[in-house]
């Protein structure tokens, strides 16, 4: 029979006591809370087993903590106890009688097992509380550092004078809807986390990077390494799938020098945003550094998208018609529809709001304002027997996405009754296989119901010639800066506007000439073979009235 002599009671409060003192350590490294309890429970050894997987025998061999042991245990005589977790994880524990001990009776088998009860308590108590620390500083879905390390980390190193060995930024992966639309989001998951992976594992552990949500990441990093995180974000290889095949992957990133005096986490990330935002404005740009300007710029971003509703509301956007000229005539044989944007008495141009309305798909609700616009002014032209020409209307990739693309815009130039040979889509190239794919149903979709389109500023930016010769485009608008004069690129930049005009005709495509300011330009397009100009040299882009007044002389 075991005799447990003393207070059994008070044995067991005092070792509760003990464990809730040490409640954030792990119970391993409790031996003293131990000693007190198997001495008077004369146990020798006690066990902790967390499995993950009951079925894996295996597995549950190796998986034993040890949390105390006095080099005594008879390993024949054991009283044991198991509780499966809501997740299917195991935590066994087992006690083992002193080799020199008599046998435990009933009683004294209840106790070891309450004690063993209050062990399981408290070992999933602490095995919790690091789960719950794992989640709060982590995050699930790509297992990287969360929003709350990255605050946790700046924290603690302002609070020991660190902070000003370090930089931080904030990244925006560029086009990743379009990694998600080809490889399924399973895959484009992956290839997120290889991304990540990649540029944590240039850093140590005192640096890290942080997912704030979707494809937004901040990283925390010593001074020196800049340059190499720079190089990394401006463009990576990633490996997707198992055939090796590689994706280069861009960003779009906002740095923040950070100062030794920093007061707190909210500079770094006021800052780290407000230059990421005009990073993200800006796809020629991969990285933009925090100073004054970009605070400016990003106010205004702010104040545009807030402006936005209520100036669709209000009409406060204008369509302003640039006439495109024929060489042959001089007589004005269509226009582009742009959009002038008049807010208090202000002018604010395209090059300002285009790029934010483009980062929130805004600007696919001004793209339709503005072909809506231009139904409404042809509908009142053809009405009044007014001279009528094709007008161009600018669709922002960003509406390449919409499923019912095609049919929306039909339905809009139907819904004036306008004849579709009145109306020209412009679009831009793309930039990747998906949204090449998009473009290419639009196009082909737009064709078929005998809505022209146009290929916007080609030749800068990612002109691929598979654009002109897979897709059947009615128009090419070469982008202005073939036409600039600025030596030693004039003489390249005029072969390169023959030999474009020349291919886009071989597979019966028009051209048009943008930025035809001097009358110099007038004769290299001629020269060329090309018959139609837009430009300042015979048109800025006019107000509706101006346009009609335009078009009423027109012969
Ligand atoms: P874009 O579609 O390439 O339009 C041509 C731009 O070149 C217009 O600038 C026009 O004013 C300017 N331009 C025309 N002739 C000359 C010239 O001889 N010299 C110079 N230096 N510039 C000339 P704008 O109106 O400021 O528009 C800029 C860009 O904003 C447009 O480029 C287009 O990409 C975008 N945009 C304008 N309206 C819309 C719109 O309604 N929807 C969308 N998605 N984009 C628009
Ligand atoms: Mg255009
Ligand atoms: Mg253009």
């Amino acid at each position: 029979m075991a005799n447990i002599s003393c207070d059994y009671g008070q044995a067991l409060e005092n070792f509760i006591m003990k464990m809730v003192r040490n409640a954030d350590n792990d119970v391993a490294v409790m031996p003293e809370a131990m000693e007190d309890i198997c001495g008077l429970l004369k146990i020798a050894k006690v066990n902790i087993e967390h499995y993950k997987n009951v079925s894996d025998a295996e597995q549950q061999k190796g998986d034993i903590a040890i949390v105390y042991d006095n080099g005594n245990a008879d390993l024949s005589r054991e009283v044991g106890f198991s509780v499966v977790s809501g997740d299917g994880t195991i935590a066994g524990y087992r006690a083992y009688q002193q080799k020199d001990d008599i046998d435990w009776d009933e009683n004294c088998t209840k106790r070891i097992t309450t004690f063993l009860n209050m062990l399981h308590v408290f070992c999933d108590r602490s095995r919790l509380m690091k789960v719950a620390d794992y989640l709060a500083f982590h995050d699930k879905e790509l297992e990287t550092y969360n929003i709350a390390h990255f605050v946790k980390t700046v924290n603690v190193a302002i609070a020991q004078k660190k902070i000003g060995k370090y930089n931080a930024c904030y990244f925006n992966i560029r086009d990743f809807s379009d990694v998600n639309n080809m490889l399924g989001r399973n895959k484009a998951t992956d290839v997120m986390k290889k991304y990540v992976n990649q540029l944590s594992g240039m850093l140590s552990k005192d640096e890290a990077v942080c997912r704030m949500g979707g494809d937004n990441f901040t990283v925390l990093f010593y001074k020196e390494n800049l340059e190499k995180i720079k190089n990394y974000l401006d463009s990576a290889d990633v490996e997707c799938g198992d055939d090796g095949k590689v994706i280069s992957i861009r960003s779009a990133a906002g740095f923040y020098v950070i100062p030794d005096d920093c007061p707190d986490v909210s500079q770094v990330m006021d800052c780290i945003n407000a230059a990421k935002n005009v990073a993200r404005s800006n796809a020629d740009v991969s990285c933009v550094f925090y100073n004054d300007e970009v605070m400016m710029r990003d106010m205004e971003r702010r104040k545009y998208e807030q402006l936005f509703k209520p100036a669709i509301k209000n009409e406060e956007f204008q369509v302003y018609y640039q006439p495109k000229v024929s060489l042959k005539k001089y007589k004005v044989s269509g226009a582009e529809a742009l959009c002038r944007w008049f807010h208090d008495g202000e002018l604010i141009p395209p090059i300002k709001f285009i790029p934010v309305l483009e980062r929130n798909k805004s600007i696919c609700t001004l793209d339709f304002y503005m072909l809506e616009h231009v139904c409404r002014d042809i509908r009142s032209w053809l009405d009044s027997g007014k001279e009528v020409v094709k007008v161009s209307v600018n669709l922002s990739r960003c509406n390449l996405g919409e499923p019912q693309l095609v049919e929306r815009i039909i339905a809009t130039v139907d819904k004036y009754n306008v004849p579709h040979e009145f109306i020209e889509i412009e679009l831009t190239e793309t930039t990747t296989d998906v949204a090449f794919s998009e473009l290419k149903k639009v196009v082909f979709g737009l064709q078929a119901s005998g809505i022209s389109t146009a290929v916007d500023d080609f030749g800068i930016g990612y002109s691929s010639l598979n654009l002109i010769s897979d897709l059947p485009w009615n128009v090419l608008k070469i982008d202005k800066k073939f036409l600039e004069v600025n030596q030693p690129s004039t003489a390249h930049n005029y072969l390169m506007l023959k030999h474009i005009i020349s291919l886009a005709q071989s597979f019966g495509i028009e051209c048009v000439v943008e930025g035809v300011e001097t009358v110099e330009h007038v004769k290299v397009l001629k020269e060329n073979n090309c018959y139609m100009a837009q430009g300042f040299y015979f048109d800025k882009p006019l107000p509706k009235d101006s346009f009609e007044q335009r078009l009423a002389v027109n012969m």
